[in-house]
């Protein structure tokens, strides 16, 4: 057992081999340099290398060495931060400035016999500035490797928005369960899970195509008491009546479903690790925390509920805690089995 550890130390390089020479039990010794082992040739992907604002991008890598790497320096940080679990795909703007993160999961493709693929899902923040950018493949060490990103141009609806009495005491009041709720979730869009529950383009959540109020849209709430304040419309509304069914867009893990104070009757649903999508103001929920669903479920009827001005589905998309817009996910799949291949084997 000890001279099987040492000897896969040795074959994966100095990083690996000084914890080897540690005073750690043998067995932590196999486990690491396992997992060193496996991305001695460390390859990555971003796809596309470039998007709009509000559109996701899927950084890849495999570390299988047989067939679809070649050598690479790197793959002593790769192997270190896999093993510390900070590995994580960074954009930054080209002045230094975070913009989003996301960390990696594990995908399996039993095409390629079950070879060792991660992929991290980031969106592209509406917000962000445009032009060249980057995106950082880093640990807590630092970065160790940087891929340049353009973000394209791309101009956002504006929109003023008229509270009654009510609606401007939801949002201006201060309520310690409204505080809580919005704790919770986002506990729950930051967390990135490991299960991929969908590979497929995701499907629109109601049949209907009239749209009130499109994802980004810079909005000013004009208050009754006459205040305003600005923000940004993080999903997509679909102007239906109240009792239209909702269908889940894509299949996933129900982890939302429950009452809230702003959003109403709120469904959210997990599709892959740190990709969710929202579904706010229903009027009923059909589906439990903790269900699967299927693509096209009817997770609820529309409504009324929270802060509306009227009746609607609020569909959202969250990416590493990040809105994103919807229609980029209709589309396209967010994770494309060949695409990724490609790039990976091709090194682009
Ligand atoms: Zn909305």
């Amino acid at each position: 057992m000890k001279t099987r550890a040492v000897l896969l130390c040795l074959a994966v390089g100095a990083a690996v081999f000084f914890g080897c020479t540690s005073r750690t039990p043998v067995i932590a010794d196999v486990a690491r340099a396992a997992d060193a082992a496996t991305v001695e040739d460390a390859r990555f992907a971003v796809i596309p290398a470039s998007a709009y604002p509000g559109y996701p991008v899927t950084v890849a890598f495999s570390y299988d060495s047989k067939r679809l790497a070649t050598g690479q320096a790197n793959a002593a940080a790769v192997a270190d931060a896999l093993h510390k679990k900070n590995l994580r795909a960074v954009l930054v703007s080209a002045e230094g400035r975070r913009l989003t993160q996301a960390a990696f999961f594990a995908l399996t493709l039993p095409e390629e016999n079950g070879q060792a693929v991660k992929a991290a899902v980031m969106a592209i923040p509406s917000l962000s500035p445009i032009g060249e950018a980057a995106i950082n493949i880093e640990s807590d060490a630092g970065i160790i490797q940087s891929f340049p990103f353009t973000i394209y141009n791309r101009t956002f609806d504006a929109e003023t928005i008229q509270l009654d009495q009510a609606n401007t005491d939801l949002r201006t009041t201060s309520d310690p369960k409204r505080t809580a709720e919005s704790q919770h979730i986002w506990a729950v869009f930051n967390r990135t899970g490991t299960d991929v529950y969908s590979w497929d383009r995701f499907v629109r959540p109601v049949t209907s195509t009239r749209r009130t109020s499109p994802f980004g849209s810079r909005r000013i709430f004009q208050y009754a008491t006459g205040a305003r304040d600005t923000t940004v419309h993080n999903g997509l509304d679909f102007g239906v009546p109240v009792g239209t069914d909702v269908m889940a867009c894509a299949r996933g893990r129900v982890v939302v479903a429950r009452s809230r104070i702003i959003t109403g009757m709120s469904v959210v649903i997990e599709h892959l690790p740190g990709l969710y999508s929202v579904y706010y103001h229903l009027d009923t929920i059909d589906v439990r925390e903790g269900d699967l669903v299927e693509v096209g479920k009817i997770v609820g009827k529309s409504g009324v509920t929270g802060l509306v001005t009227g009746p609607h589905l609020h569909w959202e998309i969250r990416v590493s805690g990040e809105s994103a817009d919807p229609d980029a996910f209709l589309s396209r799949p967010v994770l494309d089995k060949n695409e990724i291949l490609s790039h990976l084997r091709s090194g682009s």
